[in-house]
């Protein structure tokens, strides 16, 4: 008997983690990518998997078997990636309020802990000791260095899992069963598209009736340390306190969010909060701010960059500073807070998209679920 067959479209990281799960139940993919490789959000990242940002529940339940796939991929691939957790930050008393109730709340949930600044300092010389009150230390972090792995995951799912990659080949129309390109047809039992931000690319009236938007990030890299340094954890100011849902839980965080909402309103306006990953070569990874709407301005704004720069001297102490690259990247994202949009389309087309800020930390997860679900 043939093995079932499903094809995908789009190899970013949504794409790669159903066609990981197909593979792995026995399905034969083919995977369709419009350009020679996958150049979108999926590469543009900080390479954070990050099940701290994710509220207690189901979220961070998926968020930890996303990084348990990632860890296992990376392991078989031999992708780089590093186990460094990450550290929250307090300069201020209410921001240390909120790490404080975090960790009381979680402590038997997450390994996650309330440091002193030694403590801290211990974990990373490379943060600011001035004024440091205190930070929250969480081990669950991970970071991969997302233009090499997105591209080595491809690479290991075709050389391992037997996937079938069609690059340079944009998908123009998909029915059940067959998705065309210019005058090609390919047939399959089960399609999947994960389009990403050029979602209204296929299914245009579908698309326009789901409320999705597109928000453009403001992204750095600097450059690598001297005499090899590394950071240790990933490091976070505390406006990534008010960012990520995962601090939800803290009573404190509303009085906190007003305070910011007073003194970094210019911050909160363009959705900047700050976070530095270093990748292998010692590399910092930068960023980031948060536009949104369906149409963007393709110029990046150097005021954007300066405020992030001006707001990562607060908590941090590089010794290198010197910007080496500056990008942008968009993801698509649901402004309902659905934390994601998966539709059947028509009988066997499923489209998997709208992951926002958090696709490299859910997407295996999420896909991994989602085609158990369909098809065990
Ligand atoms: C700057 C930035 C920083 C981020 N940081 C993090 C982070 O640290 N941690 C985290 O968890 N998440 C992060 N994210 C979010 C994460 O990167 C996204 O959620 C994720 O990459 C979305 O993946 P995707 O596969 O949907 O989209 P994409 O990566 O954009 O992939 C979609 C692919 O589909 C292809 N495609 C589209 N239409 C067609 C067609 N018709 N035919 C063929 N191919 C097609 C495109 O060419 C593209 O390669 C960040 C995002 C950005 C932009």
């Amino acid at each position: 008997m043939s093995k079932p067959s499903a094809i995908v479209i789009g190899a970013g990281i949504v794409g790669l983690a159903t066609a990981r799960a197909l593979a792995t139940r026995g399905y034969q993919v083919t995977i369709f990518e419009r350009n020679e490789r996958a150049v979108g959000a999926s590469i543009r990242n900080f390479g954070m998997v990050w099940p701290i940002g994710q509220p207690t529940g189901p979220l961070f339940e998926r968020a930890m078997l996303s990084r348990s796939i990632w860890k296992q991929t990376c392991k078989e691939a031999g992708i780089w990636h590093d186990e460094v957790g990450s550290l929250h930050l307090a300069y201020h008393d209410d921001e240390l309020e909120v790490i404080e109730q975090y960790a009381n709340i979680n402590k038997s949930y997450r390994d996650c802990a309330l440091l002193s600044p030694q403590q801290a300092l211990n974990k990373s010389t490379s943060v600011n000791p001035d004024g440091l009150k205190g930070a929250l230390w969480s081990s669950t972090e991970m970071i991969v260095e997302a233009r090499e792995a997105i591209a080595a995951v491809a690479k290991y799912l075709a050389e391992q899992q037997g996937v079938i990659f069609h690059w340079n080949t944009a998908i123009s129309q998909v029915t059940t069963n067959t998705v065309t390109s210019g005058t090609k047809q390919y047939h399959a039992d089960e399609i999947f598209i994960c389009s990403g931000v050029e979602f209204e690319t296929l299914y245009p009236e579908l698309f326009a009736s789901f409320e999705i938007t597109k928000c453009k990030l403001q992204m750095m890299r600097l450059a690598a340390q001297p005499k090899n340094g590394r950071i240790g954890p990933a490091l976070c100011g505390s406006l990534s306190m008010i960012h990520y849902p995962g601090f939800q839980a803290a009573p404190a965080l509303p009085t906190l969010r007003k305070r910011y909402e007073k003194e970094y309103a210019e911050y909160l306006k363009w959705g900047i909060h700050v976070m530095a990953a270093q990748n292998q070569t010692g590399e910092i990874t930068v960023g980031d701010s948060h536009e949104y709407g369906l149409v963007h301005d393709p110029f990046d704004k150097d005021f954007i960059n300066q405020m992030i720069l001006k707001y990562l001297q607060t908590f941090t102490r590089f010794k290198d500073t010197r910007v080496i690259q500056t990008w942008n990247g968009t993801y698509a994202k649901m402004i309902t807070g659905q934390t994601e949009l998966v539709v059947d389309a028509e009988p066997g087309v499923t489209i998997i998209n709208g992951l926002g800020g958090n696709g490299m930390t859910l997407s295996f997860g999420l896909c991994e679920q989602i085609i158990a679900a369909k098809f065990n």
